[in-house]
């Protein structure tokens, strides 16, 4: 098929990003008669909610990728094109990719976020961050091997920098991953590491706000940190990072923080990929879109998930899974049903289907809309709307959802289950170090 030019006995609809968005806008295109191309860098599909958990050692990286390919083998409309996509003409209606041009004559961008260091050059040098199967691969190989290198290291204050771990953000990521590395340290490291005390591990945990998991109500922030505090973590409130080097982590009140790693996990910010589109740019610098999430001007172009700023009743849509996959379902339908059939949809709603997370094995917290309409209570505040759980109940719903989520999506629910069975049990099997874990290595083997 040639990519340079669109077919003539149909239309094609190029998605770019086969993340949560592109992915599902992609299957519900399948089927339309219209020509679906995907594009990704990557050949497979990635979970990044549970990231934090190949970074700790705790899930094989395949548990949470699954190839492209693969998910698609059923559906004979969709090619898949394994390229990085450069640049967008949207005068030509063509992109260019790391293999050539493809012309479209409609165009979905799904092309997410990454991390936000907020411009600061050593912070970014230095941080590790996790939004990619590589990042969390680099984050296992460097926690893995500080252990080891402490293990050998007799001078004091070099030990403690080694097995000092400070984490930035007391959102999810931070909290998930905060939570999740003291596991490891309590149920395997001390074992392995027959020296090793509880005491000389110190995992830090920094905000800049006054509370953890801030759009959570106040009950489950203080469960939060309550539940982190339990596990060892040093949770340090209102407090900013100022710089970060070799040595350790300086804050903005002047002092530093002795530490071999920092893991930096608040705030994302447009992809590369919006640099290089020519349209108006909303806030953190994401495409601006209409309510049928099409640019400005062009309405055979669409952007959605991460990728796209959309105003919802006045907020705009979070950066979460949810609001990717229901803005992905959407584009197809305007893409077949108003686009293509001249029909009239009913307007983009959000459904909020609420939140949750985990602070270590049998604990959570979890914010889900009560079984009521979600019109009739709306205007009722966040507390009244949302049922509110924390502790092994929160877990369990957790653990549930990601099962079923996981069971899909690898197609093998016998891979899920074998996960579940190493998580349970406390086995955090993926202890090899099989790279280089500096953050800038490109060539490992992740
Ligand atoms: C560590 C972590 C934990 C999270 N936890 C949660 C959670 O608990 N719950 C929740 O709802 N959300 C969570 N999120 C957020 C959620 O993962 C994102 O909001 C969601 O993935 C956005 O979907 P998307 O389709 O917009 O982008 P993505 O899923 O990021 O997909 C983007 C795709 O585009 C591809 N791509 C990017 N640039 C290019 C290019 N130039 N050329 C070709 N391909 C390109 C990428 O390879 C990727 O496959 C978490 C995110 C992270 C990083």
């Amino acid at each position: 098929m040639a990519l340079n030019e669109t077919p003539q006995d149909r239309k094609r609809v190029v998605v770019v990003g086969a993340g949560f968005g592109g992915l599902t806008c992609a299957r519900k295109l399948s089927g339309h008669g219209l020509e679906i191309v995907l594009v990704d860098r990557n050949n497979y599909t990635l979970f990044q909610p549970l990231l934090y958990q190949v970074g700790t050692a705790a899930l094989h990286r395949e548990a949470i990728a699954e190839p492209v390919r693969h998910i698609i083998q059923d559906n004979r409309d969709i090619q898949f094109v394994l390229a990085e996509v450069q640049s967008v003409d949207l005068t030509q209606r063509q992109i260019a990719t790391t293999v050539g041009a493809v012309a479209y004559d409609y165009l979905v961008l799904a092309a997410g976020a990454v991390p936000n260091f907020f411009g600061n050059k050593s912070i970014r040098e230095t941080a590790f961050a996790l939004k990619t199967l590589s990042d969390a691969g680099r984050l296992r190989n460097q926690i893995l091997t500080v252990f080891e290198e402490a293990s050998v290291e007799t001078d004091e204050a070099r030990r403690e920098q080694f097995l000092t771990f400070v984490i930035v953000g007391g959102g999810p990521i931070g909290v998930e991953l905060s939570g999740a590395l003291a596991e490891l340290v309590q149920n395997v490291m001390l074992k392995d590491y027959h020296d090793l005390r509880i005491g000389d591990v110190k995992i830090i945990l920094l905000e800049a706000g006054d509370a953890l998991m801030k759009p959570y109500p106040r009950s489950l922030q203080d469960y939060t940190l309550k539940r982190l505090q339990k596990l060892g973590v040093e949770v340090r409130l209102n407090v900013r990072v100022q710089g970060s080097d070799e040595t350790g982590v300086v804050l903005a009140d002047g002092s530093h923080i002795p530490a071999h790693t920092l893991v930096w996990g608040t705030g994302t910010r447009a992809a590369e990929l919006t640099d290089h589109v020519d349209a108006p740019k909303g806030r953190g610098g994401l495409i601006q879109v209409g309510s049928d999430f099409s640019l400005l001007n062009h309405p055979e172009v669409f952007a959605i998930g991460d990728f796209a700023d959309y105003m919802f009743e006045g907020s705009p849509l979070p950066g979460l899974a949810q609001p990717a996959i229901q803005g992905g379902e959407y584009v197809a339908e305007v893409i077949t049903k108003v686009r293509e059939q001249g029909q009239t949809i009913a307007p983009f709603s959000y459904w909020d289907k609420g939140t949750m997370a985990v602070i270590g094995r049998g604990a959570a917290i979890a914010s889900v809309p009560r079984p009521q309409p979600y019109h009739a209570d709306r205007h009722r505040g966040k507390e009244q709307r949302f049922l509110n759980l924390h502790g092994f109940p929160a877990w369990s719903a957790w653990l549930g959802l990601h099962l079923t989520y996981l069971g899909g999506f690898r197609n093998r629910m016998v891979a899920a289950l074998d996960w579940s069975w190493d998580y349970v049990r406390n086995e955090n099997q993926d202890r090899l170090i099989t790279a280089v874990r500096q953050k800038e290595a490109e060539s490992d083997d992740e």
